[in-house]
């Protein structure tokens, strides 16, 4: 049999799709059934007991009135059994749980069976008055008449229970009429018979109507019941993701957003105040998840979070993963409270103390800045460039934003906000510095300086314009304008006799423009717009783990494949190793300017850069020394057989204009110390 259910419609349009069982709320049939009958037993329970007094107390009538007319011991028969059935009939109607469909259906038949026993009782009554032939044949009549009538008026909930009772009480009657006979007695019979059969078909109309409407109460109720369970269970699932929203997952703590938004009360509610930011950071991080892998990771940050959180139980602070091993916590600092940097300084020493995981290669780094309302939106750029200072000082410090921080700060935002308009106002130019051959003293090479003088900050250092570049989204018009202007060069080079025409210039490109940009389409397409030897063009960049991904190894193989040479920079530190010498688009290594430095004392540099010279010999790689700054360096390098150098001692980096006008006095050292 399909299933049948009733669905609560939740649309107010009467014109709406009928829900399907599955996304509205419904009552199966089969419960709904259940529900009216067991409404049925309690309304049938409650009126067997509201008829029984009324049973009795016409029962004792009816004895009175057969003891009056002399027929004692048969009026006290049938009292006691009228009374016996009735005490059995107050037992049965108890309120007593009906657990299964079946069990109510049984109390049911039960209550019924039990009637008609009662009814049975009542057809006993010709007894007491011969067969509704006696004087007080007018009192039994009335008597059973009406207490049929009652029964039915009182048993609406389950037609049984009057049928039961009714029709013996009234058969019984029209029989006796119907034996006494005579005209009267066979009308009062018929009567009484027609009497009979109104009273059942009110029995059963009554019946459903009562199932009727407790039909609807049930289904009322159950949906009611529904929508409140499913509006428990949605409400749940609403404050679930509103918690996953704002919420890191892995830590429990606050994500960006739920800080944001903490935040904004926080400061709402202490308008006025000057409040602190802290970012953390943790030191060494890297490695434990390089070492012990992702998973110790995840439990170390676990365990941070917990540690911040009892640290900072008593402040009312606001506390957030701010991203990877980064924390935030922003607080409004009363009198009696640490200031925000003893805080700092109590965490880091509460950090070092704590035996968390691994924490002997953990340390914390912290920036501070205290604010009011007006710099909030600065606030976390501000912490950020303290911790930077603070990282940069080593493990476990801390650093308070001050005017200091705040002056460089306010320069990198003026310098990113100006660097566009000075590209293309052409201020940002290229000053050149040449490598130089020791042995015939000619210029091997330039490499292209970028130089840019902020109109109110001074010289913006070479790193800086870059990072403001990539911070700004503008690397590749920088790129271009730096390529632009070499290519000026080479033709000015060109124009300016032998010595110059082949020389060939060397641009940076730093790992990020070689991983970010498609340095290798650029370049080659804006040569072959200019019509220029690529091999004039060469390209510096310090070895990185970047560049270990697939599309920068195959951007430099393109651009060494055109013949451009690649120049490893800064070799001997930061990520540079000797293996980067094994990939075969290495033209040339520059040592790096540290080594250099150190030729003219007593260290093991020399070494280094004989090492360097005798590997990039054998792997027919040219081997630079740069930051040359005395004859000392020079003399060492010299004697280590480097051959190409560079740095403030032979040339300091200069326009292209004044290289070219005087050229000589830049070799004086070479040419004095020449033993030709
Ligand atoms: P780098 O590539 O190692 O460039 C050499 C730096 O050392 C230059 O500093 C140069 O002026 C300086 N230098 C040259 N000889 C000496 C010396 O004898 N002693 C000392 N102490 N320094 C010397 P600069 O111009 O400030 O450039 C710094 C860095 O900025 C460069 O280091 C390079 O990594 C980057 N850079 C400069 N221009 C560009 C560019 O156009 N693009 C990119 N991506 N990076 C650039
Ligand atoms: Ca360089
Ligand atoms: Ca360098």
């Amino acid at each position: 049999m399909a299933r049948r259910a009733v669905y609560l419609q939740l649309s107010m349009n009467p014109s709406a799709p009928t829900p399907s069982p599955t996304s509205a709320a419904f009552v199966d049939e089969a419960v709904l059934l259940r529900l009216v009958r067991i409404d049925q037993l309690a309304g049938v329970r409650r009126s067997v007991r509201a008829a029984l007094p009324v049973n009795v107390v016409l029962s004792i009538a009816a004895a009175i009135v057969a003891w009056n007319a002399g027929r004692v011991e048969a009026g006290l028969w049938w009292l006691s059994l009228s009374l016996a059935v009735n005490l059995l009939r107050l037992f049965l109607s108890r309120d007593v749980p009906a657990d299964t469909g079946a069990a109510v259906e049984r109390q049911l038949k039960i209550m019924a069976v039990s009637s008609a026993a009662s009814g049975c009782v009542w057809a006993l009554i010709p007894v007491l008055c011969d067969g509704y032939t006696s004087p007080q044949t007018l009192f039994y009549l009335t008597s059973v008449c009406g207490i049929c009538a009652g029964s039915v008026v009182f048993g609406i909930a389950y037609a049984g229970v009057p049928i039961g009772f009714v029709t013996p009480a009234l058969l019984s009657v029209a029989a006796c009429l119907s034996y006494a006979g005579g005209f009267d007695n066979l009308s009062i019979a018929a009567t009484v018979v027609l009497y009979l059969a109104a009273l059942l078909r009110s029995a059963f109309l009554s019946e459903r109507v009562f199932c009727a409407s407790s039909r609807l109460k049930n289904a009322a109720t159950e949906l009611a019941s529904q929508l409140h369970r499913e509006h428990a269970i949605s409400s749940d699932a609403n404050r679930q993701l509103a918690f996953q929203a704002s919420h890191d997952n892995l830590t429990g703590l606050l994500n960006r957003q739920g800080f944001t938004e903490a935040t904004a009360r926080h400061l709402a509610e202490r308008a006025g105040q000057r409040h602190a930011v802290l970012l953390l950071d943790l030191d060494g991080f890297k490695t434990i998840n390089d070492t012990f892998g992702h998973q110790t990771g995840d439990r170390v940050l676990e365990d941070v979070a917990a540690w911040l959180r009892t640290e900072l139980l008593e402040l009312e602070a606001i506390v957030c993963r701010w991203g990877g091993d980064e924390f935030l916590v922003l607080y409004t600092p009363r009198e009696d409270q640490h200031s925000a940097a003893q805080l700092a300084q109590t965490l880091i020493a509460s950090f070092a103390s704590r035996s968390m995981h691994s924490a002997a290669i953990l340390g914390l780094s912290v920036g501070v800045v205290l604010f009011d309302e007006a710099d909030v939106g600065d606030s976390i750029t501000f912490a950020d460039e303290a911790l930077y200072e603070a990282k940069h000082a080593g493990r476990n410090n801390f650093r308070v934003f001050d005017e200091v921080l705040k002056e460089r700060s306010d320069r990198r935002r003026d310098v990113e906000r100006d660097l566009r308009r000075a590209i293309q106002a052409g201020d940002v130019t290229l000053m050149y510095q040449p490598i130089v051959r020791i042995d015939d003293r000619q210029i091997h090479s330039l490499e292209a300086l970028v130089r840019w003088t902020h109109p109110s900050h001074g010289p913006v250092p070479p790193e800086e314009v870059i990072h403001a570049a990539a911070a700004t989204g503008l690397a590749e018009m920088l790129l271009r304008h730096i390529l632009d202007e070499v290519f000026s060069a080479l033709r000015v080079l060109e124009a300016a006799g032998p010595r110059f025409a082949d020389v060939p210039i060397a641009v940076n490109i730093s790992p990020r423009e070689m991983v970010q940009l498609p340095v290798d389409d650029i370049v080659l397409g804006m040569l072959g717009r200019r019509g220029i030897a690529p091999r004039l063009l060469q390209i510096e960049i310090t070895e990185e783990i970047a560049l270990d991904f697939h599309a920068t190894q195959a951007r430099l193989n393109a651009l060494a494949a055109a013949d451009i040479a690649i120049v490893v920079d800064d070799f001997g530190v930061g990520y540079s190793s000797i293996a980067s010498l094994r990939s075969s688009y290495v033209r040339r290594v520059k040592i790096d300017r540290s080594f250099v430095s150190g030729l003219s004392g007593p260290s093991r540099n020399a070494a280094l850069v004989a090492f360097t010279v005798q590997v990039g010999h054998a792997l027919g790689i040219e081997v630079v020394a740069e930051g040359v700054e005395c004859e000392e360096e020079l003399n060492v390098l010299r004697s280590l057989g480097c051959n190409l150098v560079q740095g403030y001692h032979l040339a300091r980096p200069e326009t292209l204009e004044t290289l070219i006008s005087s050229p000589a006095i830049r070799y004086a050292s070479i040419a004095d110390s020449s033993p030709r």
